[in-house]
């Protein structure tokens, strides 16, 4: 397909020219976004509704909140992430300048996935134009709506040269992927994430994956039940079960089993009154094919609560499983649905070496009143990120990357974060033609003299007091050889400065 190849090369040629360079370029047009989603909010929520059927309030606080958040952290702190970031020098380089700068990576692909269709190209678009790149926006098509808005909205405030929407389906992405991109960045799932993958080794194309997986839940005996259940009730059921963090199964001692889902009960119970259908706050499942995935998952499991479902608007209640088995289907793929399973588990121990048999998860949450506890669990574990005594949260605190790690996922954004990954960290050594006879040291020939002297200099680790020793020390060496080579010429010089001194009645103050 032409259409890829010259919305991509139209792409590379605005970022040839240069002007995305410049900071007060990238700043315009931050703003222009900023704008954008001022503007266009009813729009764009209006769209979301139409995808999952998510109340305006929640598509705010959902989508929107996060990516205005981000623009406004990046219109603030755009001229601090770019600067020149001074390091540390060495003995060799005390006198060089030498510093670290962010630059951008050239043209980028951004491919959004449908359960958040707004905000996971938004958040990242953010640190990509904020870093000078020109950027392909690809949003899911399987949120059509947002699709469509994206695609709509964008080109009307943003540079249309540098930042083309592509939509379509698996033939246009897959013909997107051709491309030479110098980054991709997508979020979705990990078997796309394989092929996108492959697609960038082709072209040798750095990659950051979002991707998913299962996020365990452990609640301790030790903890406030209530708080606890009606935390994870909420991470959970938000967006009907399809977050990407979201808890995907709980981990408890069989004997809270039976409270744990009274307490979850009587949160549903609060968040979305007695007939949950009717909820605004409670959305449906995207479409029809992950509506019987999901359904699927439930068969043969001991039903706790809900398990009520109506294909025709995709509507699935909130449902609990207990004594779920490890080898059952519900546990083999991140459910991505709102069906959360319990699990038994006797101990601490034994949660840990039950999250440590499976693939590091993207999020991994622990509730406990013990704090040695959680920092235990913390330590023999591993994930993209963890939040303790709460569900999701840690995605909200934009100092903090996000992303995934082992299977679920590779790089992280988020405010500064997403700035950081979509630039080239570029070293900078700026040195003077001075100083040439320090260069006899690496320049031929070879002695041991040089590799002790190299020795000395490159790997021994001073702190500054000895630096400062070192440096005066260094200086006396230069003041002796130049006193040795020098000594009549300075006997005779000192001689004539007494002299003047004398003559002009100084000394006489001594
Ligand atoms: P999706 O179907 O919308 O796909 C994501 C992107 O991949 C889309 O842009 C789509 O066009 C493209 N795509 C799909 N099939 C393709 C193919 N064969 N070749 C090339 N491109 C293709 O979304 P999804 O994968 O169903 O998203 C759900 C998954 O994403 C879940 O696993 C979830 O956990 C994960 N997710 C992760 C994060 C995160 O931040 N880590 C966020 C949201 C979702």
């Amino acid at each position: 397909m032409d259409r890829m190849h010259q919305v991509v090369g139209r792409a590379r040629a605005a970022f040839n020219s240069g002007r995305c360079r410049s900071l007060e370029f990238r700043m315009q047009q931050l703003k222009a976004l900023e704008r954008m989603v001022q503007e266009k909010e009813e729009e764009i929520v209006a769209a979301i509704k139409a995808d999952l059927h998510k109340s305006g309030p929640n598509a705010y606080s959902h989508e929107i909140l996060c990516v205005m958040r981000d623009l406004i952290m990046a219109i603030d702190k755009l001229s601090a992430w770019a600067a020149p970031r001074p390091v540390q020098r060495d003995l060799l380089t005390l006198r060089d300048e030498v510093y670290i700068v962010p630059e951008p990576l050239g043209v980028v692909l951004i491919m959004g996935a449908w359960n958040y269709p707004f905000l996971l190209v938004m958040q990242p678009l953010v640190g990509a134009i904020a870093a000078g790149n020109a950027v392909v926006i690809k949003p899911s098509e399987i949120s059509e709506n947002t699709n469509r808005v994206v695609a709509d909205l964008l080109p009307q405030y943003l540079d249309q040269e540098l930042y083309p929407v592509v939509t379509g389906g698996i033939p246009e992405t897959t013909e997107l992927l051709k491309q030479r991109f110098d980054h991709i960045f997508y979020t979705g799932n990990s078997t796309v994430g394989k092929i996108v993958m492959a697609a960038a080794a082709k072209h040798l194309t750095p990659v950051t994956l979002e991707l998913g997986g299962k996020s365990p839940c452990y609640i301790d005996n030790d903890c406030d039940l209530a708080v606890a259940c009606r935390r994870i009730a909420w991470g959970k059921y938000m967006n009907c079960g399809q977050t990407c963090i979201a808890p995907d199964y709980i981990l408890c001692d069989p004997s809270i089993q039976s409270k744990v889902v009274e307490n979850i009960k009587a949160t549903l119970q609060e968040l979305y009154g007695e007939d949950v259908k009717k909820s605004p706050d409670y959305e449906r499942i995207i479409n029809k094919h992950h509506f019987r995935r999901i359904l699927g998952l439930l068969e043969g499991q001991k039903i706790a609560h809900g398990g009520e479902a109506d294909e025709a608007s995709c509507f699935i209640a909130p449902t609990i499983l207990t004594d779920v088995s490890p080898a059952s289907k519900v546990m083999e793929e991140e459910i991505f649905g709102p069906v959360l399973p319990i699990l038994p588990v006797k101990s601490v121990d034994e949660a840990i070496e039950f999250i440590n048999s499976r693939e590091k998860p993207l999020a991994l949450y622990v509730f406990s009143n013990n704090k040695k506890l959680i920092k235990r669990v913390i330590s023999e574990t591993s994930s993209g990120g963890v939040t303790a005594n709460d569900v999701i949260m840690h995605f909200f605190l934009s100092t903090l990357p996000f992303g995934g790690v082992g299977k679920s996922g590779m790089g992280a954004y988020h405010g500064k974060h997403s700035f950081e990954t979509f630039s080239h960290h570029r070293a900078c050594l700026i040195k003077d033609m001075k100083m040439e006879v320090a260069n006899k040291l690496r320049y031929p020939p070879g002695s041991q003299k040089k590799v002790d002297l190299a020795k000395f200099f490159l790997l021994k680790m001073f702190n500054k007091r000895q630096t400062g020793l070192v440096i005066l020390a260094l200086l006396g060496i230069v003041a002796a050889v130049v006193m040795k080579n020098h000594q009549s010429l300075l006997k005779r010089k000192a001689l004539l400065i007494v002299l003047a001194v004398q003559r002009l009645g100084w000394l006489s103050v001594w």
